[in-house]
């Protein structure tokens, strides 16, 4: 990751003490809690301090790959090749830093490390409880982010879940003994609820609030700010009302309003005086938050002066938290090209044989995401068929990329059956299957070839144009490769293998000749777009889409080949 370490000399003129940010939920799930905790990491950044931050997670899994997206959302994958939460996309993407599998730890984690522990003795004879034993390990592991990622200035401890859910319970137990183990100024509590308006009263209610405040109270933590939710202006005499029964100056009562960009939601908690409060609180002299690029990001997102299509075609098109990376990877690049992306959802099942303009004749590029299972593939290789046909942009992520090769396979070289052996085992071409040394494993949990890998990249292709580069890691998260056994068959009819493991053995990036923009990547590279730096990939995907908009309306010049980019 990149290099933190503390910005801050203590009294004594020594390193100054890492503070910690305890920040809970209340009411309801879903409310931004992560977006939340990232905010306050980037404000925390631009006041010049260094800052690491991490997500309790209260589940049992010991992490979320196993996990079924439409329960738990997309799965984070970091260069250290581990599965996290959706919300280390958050933090990755606001805080501008990279995260390890420190920053993401679940009751699974430290339920698995305490039974090791029984297991071999360490104990000693004592009987193994919730305290001290599970607080204690839970201290560790916020803890260890000091010691291994390096001492910052600010770490801000996201718990999951809601106050009030058993599971949770000995998180909030830990982070209390924390606070009593530690300075006064030391620790700070902030609690995100909601404050729901009554359509029928005319009214916003604060009685969840302080219902809310009252559950953690009474597991003995005191909030030192609130963070209402709310999609009304919350006036002075409402946050008097609050502070009031949850003991505090309604100074401390933020108004979170519902924001048209997530990106919008820093900006208007500091023009509260979000981030002095947090100074205040902990002692720390820094100066104000310089979000000068942040604000003209912003507004280049509210402002855009093209608007552009993009049919997403996968399984999970109902709910959108399984494709959360690739969202937030089209607004960055979507603000880079002054352009509006909106997203056209399409599902893979719906498309049957010889139908995919009905859902692709109105769109500017398609993507096809990463996925795993049979259900919708034929769909998805049915759409890639057309857009490579009617060079439309396309982009295939992982899966994406597989039905490329599989739909390149069967109608340039005639080979009819050509699939993937993830799906059928008597293949006749299985054109993407497993590597030798992968057939033995059966164990699902973290079995595939996750996280960062090195690629290198041809320099006359589509890819090396957009990069400026030939030398690229991007992370994973896959079983199956191209098969080397096509590789001469495939190429022979024209299709290009642009990226390469460095060994030459595992092929990354497939293009598609004659065509203004035909990229597949095996990787994710959505992972790794930021707000101010929109993946290189993404961000020419949305070039060649405005340009092949521009070509339908006003069809007279023909398409300008992509620009030299690095
Ligand atoms: N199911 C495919 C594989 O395991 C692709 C995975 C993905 O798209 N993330 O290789």
């Amino acid at each position: 990751m990149e290099a933190i370490g503390s910005n801050r000399i203590g009294p004594s003129g020594t390193e100054a003490k890492t503070k910690y940010i305890f920040i809970t939920g209340g009411v309801v799930s879903s409310l931004g809690k992560g977006i939340s905790a990232a905010s306050l990491g980037l404000l925390l950044k631009k006041r010049g301090l260094s800052v690491n931050i991490m997500k309790l997670d209260p589940y049992l899994n010991v992490d979320p790959g196993t996990m079924n997206p439409f329960q738990h959302g997309e799965v984070y994958v970091l260069d250290d090749g581990s599965e996290t939460d959706l919300d280390l996309g958050h933090y990755e993407r606001f805080l501008n830093q990279s995260m390890t599998k420190n920053n993401n730890v679940t009751a699974g984690q430290i339920y698995h490390t305490i039974i090791t522990h029984e297991r071999h003795g360490d104990y000693l004879g004592a009987t193994v409880q919730v305290i001290p034993h599970v607080t204690e390990e839970i201290k560790n592991s916020i803890k260890r982010l000091e010691t291994i990622n390096g001492k910052v200035d600010v770490i801000i401890c996201e718990i999951g879940g809601t106050v009030g859910d058993i599971e949770s319970l000995p998180f909030l137990e830990a982070i209390r003994q924390m606070a009593l183990e530690s300075g006064e100024h030391d620790t700070m509590f902030i609690h995100l609820t909601m404050v729901p308006y009554i359509d029928t009263a005319g009214e916003v209610k604060t009685k969840p609030t302080q219902h809310s405040v009252k559950a953690l109270r009474e597991i003995g933590i005191q909030p030192h700010m609130l963070l209402c939710r709310t999609a009304k202006n919350l006036e002075e005499p409402i946050r008097k009302k609050i502070g009031l029964f949850c003991s505090m100056s309604s100074r401390h009562v933020i108004e979170a309003i519902d924001a048209s960009t997530i990106y919008e939601v820093p900006l208007n908690l500091e023009q509260q005086g979000f981030s002095d409060l947090v100074m205040e609180r902990l002692q720390i002299d820094a100066p104000p938050a310089d979000t000068a690029d942040w604000e003209e990001f912003v507004s280049r997102i509210k402002n855009p002066s093209n608007r552009i299509k993009i049919a997403i075609c996968g399984k999970y098109v109902h709910l959108k938290d399984a494709y959360k990376s690739i969202i937030e990877a089209f607004i960055h690049a979507g603000a880079e090209n002054s352009a509006r992306v909106d997203l056209v959802w399409v599902s893979s099942e719906d498309i049957k044989h010889g139908g995919a303009a009905k859902f692709l004749g109105d769109v500017d590029g398609l993507l096809i995401p990463g996925g795993f299972g049979e259900r919708g593939v034929e769909g998805k290789i049915e759409s890639i068929r057309y857009v490579r046909e009617n060079k439309m942009p396309f982009l295939g992520i992982c899966l994406g990329m597989q039905c490329a090769v599989i739909e390149y396979a069967r109608d340039v070289c005639g080979l009819e059956d050509a699939h993937s052996y993830e799906f059928y085992r008597d293949l006749k071409h299985p054109v993407i299957h497993l590597m030798a040394d992968q057939e033995k494993i059966t164990d699902l949990g973290g079995t595939m070839r996750l996280g960062a890998y090195p690629a290198v990249v041809d320099p006359d292709s589509t890819t090396y144009r957009a990069y400026g580069a030939t030398e690229i890691s991007e992370r994973h998260r896959h079983r199956y490769e191209f098969n080397n056994a096509y590789r001469e068959m495939l190429t022979e009819a024209g299709l290009k293998l642009v990226g390469m493991s460095p060994d030459g053995k595992l092929v990354e990036i497939i293009e598609v000749p004659d065509h203004p923009w035909f990229v597949g990547v095996q990787f994710h590279p959505e992972l790794k777009s930021r707000p101010t730096q929109a993946h290189p990939l993404f961000r020419e995907f949305v070039a060649a889409a405005v340009r092949y908009k521009k070509h339908k309306t006003d069809p007279a010049p023909a398409p300008s080949s992509p620009k030299t980019v690095g």
